[in-house]
């Protein structure tokens, strides 16, 4: 017999379903992303009301055929400050649709929960590029595709410096090898960046100053991750819309 279950979980994203309920595309930390309807969720006032993309909530669940039914909500964070203000919604709404492409239903991530969740908690008051840096790189370092800074993709040699990264070949490459195969130009200091926010932890990102680094790796891992992606997040255009760079 099915059973219901509890969880902690994070709106990627919602779906209009009839007049009055919605479909919620909810990544839980104890069983991954699962498609869940909420009934009455569309009705100003209802008891699901609240339920909007970014919103973070413990959730009794109850699976279904194909979807599950929401049969209590508990808010964790409503992420108000993230949701209130346009830019930094933006930079949320990108995140989440990053790791709604990343991950497939019912594949447990617990590590990627918590990336959204702490990211979107340091998006409330953090430079929201940074925050967007530091997220990209653990993404990819979550799904196995960080690049590697030891040596040049290519010809392997560590006695060069990396200049590029280059998206069919995955990784960082070194000038010559970037002069025959091409890609995004890196400096010096912003691979060193790469490196730091691989190694550190999130009590620890913001202890350099990344300011104007941050943009520029950000942009770089952006296009790395559209190449692995085979397109671009929906969200994209809103973001770089209002993004002062
Ligand atoms: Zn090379």
């Amino acid at each position: 017999m099915a059973v219901s279950s509890n969880v902690l979980g994070i709106v990627l994203k919602t779906y209009d379903l009839g007049e009055k309920d919605k479909i919620l595309v909810l990544l839980t930390r104890e069983q991954g992303k699962l498609r869940v309807v909420a009934k009455g969720a569309r009705r100003p006032g209802g008891r699901f009301a609240a339920l909007e993309p970014l919103v973070e909530v413990q959730a009794a669940i109850y699976p279904g055929k194909s979807l599950y039914t929401l049969t209590q909500s508990a808010l964790v964070t409503s992420h108000r400050l993230v949701r209130e203000q346009l830019d930094r919604l933006a930079y949320g709404l990108f995140m989440a649709e990053l790791l709604d492409l990343f991950t497939v239903d019912a594949e447990a991530r617990p590590t990627s929960y918590d990336l959204l969740s702490q990211a979107l908690t340091h998006l409330e008051e953090d430079q929201p590029e940074t925050v967007l840096a530091y997220f990209e790189t653990h993404l990819l370092r979550q799904m196995g595709l960080l690049p590697a800074w030891q040596a040049c993709i290519s010809c392997q040699t560590t006695e060069s410096r990396l200049v590029a990264l280059n998206l069919p070949e995955g990784g960082l490459v070194c000038a010559a090898c970037a002069q025959k195969l091409g890609g995004v130009p890196l400096t010096e200091e912003t691979i060193l960046l790469l490196q730091f926010f691989a190694q550190v932890g999130w009590e620890g990102y913001g202890t350099v100053d990344a300011g104007a680094l941050a943009p520029k790796l950000a942009k770089a891992l952006e296009q790395f991750i559209f190449y692995q992606l085979s397109g671009r997040p929906r969200s994209y255009d809103f973001l770089n819309s209002l993004r002062h760079l």
